[in-house]
């Protein structure tokens, strides 16, 4: 398949590439890893006048902790989170995800930043996004801004991002100590989009019960959803217990809003959900306790 016809250009710096995304009002796009939108082009589902290619701007590719956040520049590929020991080891739900996403050509190439601002609801990094009550820094005209990531996925292929912003860099809470997390996906095939993915961050207090729950959904409404009721049906609760698990698990299934197509039925989409939560939990529980 051809691309229609556009301009290109490989800016320096953040300002030139904002002036460029400014000056076209909104017919102009970010390329980055190219793993979604270079399909776009080719199926012509996108026919952009200008693509501003940002992988030549310096400073977007670290992965670090400092001042009470994991940051991730938004040119990091999904490659470097898999390899992160630090990940392995604090962050378990984006070790996770990033090793259920695609395949590793996929992974070497696609972006953080990337995988976050094409707004699909299929992408599993927005669901952890979700969970782990993260914020996204996003520069534009008037200046850098931060986003909550619950206030970011507005419906599908739109986020809050302006036709001019950028978003530059994913900012995570540390954990507190007692606090685990995990990813868990089912896919119809290897390196498929999710049939269903839930991704579950808990921290617990001293007698073991949920003091902070993040739970969010991949593959299952127009956007990732943050399964807010599921959340707080678990606080105070020790995530080994069934009947609270169980309840959440509903709470989540209801939030969903799944459409039955070639991976599956709604029913079938909303069972999934119910277990990966109980499961989610169990596993993020065990992490918590061992202090991954
Ligand atoms: C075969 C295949 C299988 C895949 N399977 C999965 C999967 O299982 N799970 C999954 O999560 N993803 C999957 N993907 C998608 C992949 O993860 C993409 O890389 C990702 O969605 C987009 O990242 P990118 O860096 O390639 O962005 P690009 O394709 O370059 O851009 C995607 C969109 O985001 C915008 N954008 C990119 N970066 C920025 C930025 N910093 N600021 C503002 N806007 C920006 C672009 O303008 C464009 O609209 C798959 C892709 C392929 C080709």
């Amino acid at each position: 398949m051809i691309p229609p016809r556009f301009e290109y250009a490989a800016p320096k710096s953040l300002q030139e590439a904002v002036g460029l995304l400014n000056g076209r009002g909104g017919d102009a796009k970010v390329l980055a890893g190219g793993q979604s939108m270079i399909p776009l082009l080719k199926l012509r589902l996108a026919a952009p006048a200008l693509l501003v290619d940002i992988n030549r701007i310096p400073g977007l590719d670290y992965l670090r902790e400092s001042d009470g956040f994991l940051r991730i520049g938004s040119l990091t590929r999904v490659a470097a989170l898999g390899g992160s020991r630090l990940l392995q080891k604090k962050y378990g739900a984006i070790h996770d995800a990033s090793l259920a996403i695609a395949d590793p050509l996929v992974r070497n190439l696609g972006t953080v930043g990337g995988n976050i601002s094409h707004g699909d609801p299929s992408n599993d990094l927005p669901a952890v996004a979700l969970a782990m009550g993260a914020q996204f820094a996003a520069t534009g005209a008037s200046g850098e801004r931060s986003i909550r990531a619950e206030d970011f996925f507005v419906d599908t292929f739109a986020t809050a991002l302006a036709h001019d912003e950028i978003l530059t860099e994913v900012r995570v809470p540390v954990p507190p100590p007692r606090s685990g997390g995990a990813y868990l996906k089912v896919e119809q095939k290897v390196a498929d989009f999710a049939t269903a993915g839930v991704a579950v961050q808990i921290t617990m207090g001293r007698g073991s019960e949920c003091e902070r729950v993040g739970i969010g959904i991949t593959g299952a409404g127009p956007t990732a959803i943050k399964a807010k009721k599921a959340e707080e049906a678990m606080l105070g609760k020790k995530p080994t217990d069934a009947s609270a698990a169980a309840e959440a698990a509903e709470l989540a299934a209801g939030a969903s809003s799944p459409t039955s197509d070639i991976r599956g039925t709604v029913d079938y989409k909303r069972a999934l959900i119910r277990l990966l939560v109980t499961r989610g939990l169990a596993r993020a529980n065990e992490r918590a306790r061992r202090g991954a």
